[in-house]
C-alpha cells in the first residue's frame, strides 16, 4: 500500500478504497489516525499528506510511533527554556504584545506595530521572522499580495475539548480511543500531568472531539457537556457510578488548518514576496500535517533560509548549532549539561 504515493488530487478515503483496505481496517485503524494526525475526516483529508505521516510513522523507527504526554502545560514546557535561551542570544521577548499591523514599501517589510504603541522598524533588522497563525498574518498584509491569496484558501478545522471532573475515577488507562463515536479521545489527566497540577479532590479527565461536524459545534457546553457524558458512560460503563461535579469546553475554531487536496497546494514557503520577510508556522509548507513537530520544522526551515540569504546572519539557531559558540550559549542558558550534549551530538 505504501509503495506509490497517492494522486494529489486524491481524499483518504478515496485512497483507502483504491488501495483495496477492509471497512473494518478503515474503520478501527486508518480513520483514528487520519483524524488524530490531521484533524479532518477521511473524506475530506488529503490523501499525500496522510501518506507522509504513515511513512515518518509506520516505517519510522519505533520511537516515531510512540506517544508523548507533556505532565505540564505547553507553555510551562516550552516557554521558560525558550525565553532563557533568547536571552542569552541577545534577543527579548515581549509578551501580550500583539501585532496590530504591519507596514510594507515596496518589496520590503519597513515595520511591525503592535497593539500597545511599540513600532520594530526594518532599519533596526535583518530580518522580520512571523509565526503568526495564517489567519492572523493574512489579515495583516496588503490585499493584493499572493500570500495573503494563500491565507484565505486555507480553511480552518476546530477542535473541541471538554475538561471534566469528576468525584471518583473510572478508568486505569492514560488514554482511551473511542470508535463509532463522535467523541474520539479521552485523557486521565490524573495519570498524565503532575499531581500538583491538578483540583484534588476530583479526578480530572479531557474528551477531545477532533474536527465536529457542524451541528455539534453549534451546541452550547452544557450540551457538548452531555453528549460526551452519554459516550462515556456508554462505552466505559464503569463510568456510570462516577458523579460529574463540573466541566469546562475548550473550543478552538481555529485548531489547525484543514488540509483538503485543494488547499494543499496554497501552503506556501518560508521565502515571502518581500526580502526582509520570513514566515514560520505549522501551516506553511513543510510536508508534515499542522502539528508540534510540523510547526518546529517550519521554525528551522525558516531560520535556515535567513542563513543562506545573509551570511552574516551568525545569530539564527539553524545557522550557529554546529559552532562551539552556540554549545556554549545553551549550556550556560539552559544549565544541564548531559541534555545539551545529547542534542548537540544529534544536530
Ligand atoms: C486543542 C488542540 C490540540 C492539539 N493537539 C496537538 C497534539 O496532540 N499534538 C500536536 O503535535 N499538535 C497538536 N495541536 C496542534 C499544535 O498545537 C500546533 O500545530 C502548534 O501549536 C502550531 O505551532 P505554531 O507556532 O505554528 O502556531 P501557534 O502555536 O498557534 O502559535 C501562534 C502564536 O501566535 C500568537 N498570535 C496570534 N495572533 C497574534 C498577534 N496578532 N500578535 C502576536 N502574536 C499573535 C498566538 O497567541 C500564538 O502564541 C493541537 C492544537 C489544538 C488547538
Amino acid at each position: 500500500m505504501l509503495h506509490e504515493k497517492p494522486s494529489e488530487r486524491e481524499s483518504v478515503s478515496d485512497w483507502l478504497r483504491r488501495k483495496k483496505q477492509s471497512v473494518s481496517l478503515i474503520r478501527s485503524l486508518w480513520e483514528p489516525l487520519c483524524v488524530a494526525a490531521l484533524n479532518l475526516s477521511i473524506e475530506q483529508a488529503s490523501a499525500e499528506l496522510f501518506y507522509s505521516v504513515l511513512k515518518k510513522t509506520i516505517l519510522g523507527k519505533r520511537k516515531d510511533l510512540s506517544l508523548i504526554f507533556s505532565r505540564v502545560g505547553l507553555s510551562e514546557l516550552f516557554s521558560n527554556e525558550f525565553e532563557r535561551l533568547i536571552n542569552a542570544c541577545g534577543g527579548k521577548l515581549f509578551f501580550r504584545t500583539s501585532v496590530w499591523s504591519l507596514e510594507f514599501e515596496e518589496n520590503y517589510l519597513k515595520s511591525i506595530k503592535t497593539v500597545d504603541g511599540k513600532e520594530f522598524a526594518s532599519d533596526s533588522v535583518d530580518y522580520f521572522l512571523s509565526a503568526l497563525p495564517w489567519h492572523i498574518l493574512g489579515s495583516l498584509l496588503p490585499k493584493e499580495s499572493s500570500l495573503r491569496k494563500n491565507c484565505e484558501f486555507i480553511e480552518q478545522s476546530p477542535i473541541l475539548s471538554l475538561y471534566f471532573w469528576v468525584d471518583r475515577p473510572f478508568t486505569d488507562q492514560p488514554v482511551i480511543g473511542f470508535l463509532d463515536s463522535p467523541v474520539q479521545w479521552l485523557f486521565s489527566r490524573n495519570l498524565i500531568m503532575d499531581k500538583e497540577l491538578l483540583s484534588f479532590p476530583f479526578y480530572s479527565y479531557v474528551a477531545v472531539i477532533s474536527a465536529p461536524p457542524k451541528n455539534i459545534l453549534s451546541l452550547s457546553s452544557k450540551e457538548v457537556e452531555k453528549i460526551i457524558w452519554k459516550e462515556v458512560n456508554r462505552l466505559i460503563p464503569r463510568s456510570i457510578e462516577s458523579k460529574l461535579c463540573g466541566s469546562f469546553l475548550f473550543k478552538s475554531l481555529g485548531a489547525t488548518p484543514k488540509f483538503d487536496p485543494t488547499s494543499l497546494k496554497y501552503r506556501p514557503h518560508p521565502q515571502t514576496e518581500w526580502k526582509n520577510f520570513v514566515i514560520a508556522g505549522d501551516w506553511t509548507d513543510t510536508g508534515l500535517p499542522a502539528t508540534i513537530e510540523g510547526a518546529i520544522l517550519s521554525g528551522k526551515k525558516a531560520a535556515r533560509l535567513i542563513d543562506s540569504l545573509t551570511p552574516l546572519s551568525k545569530l539564527t539557531l539553524a545557522g550557529i548549532s554546529k559552532e562551539k559558540k552556540f554549545k556554549n550559549i545553551l549550556l550556560q542558558s539552559l544549565g544541564s549539561r548531559k541534555e545539551v550534549e545529547e542534542q548537540y551530538n544529534h544536530s
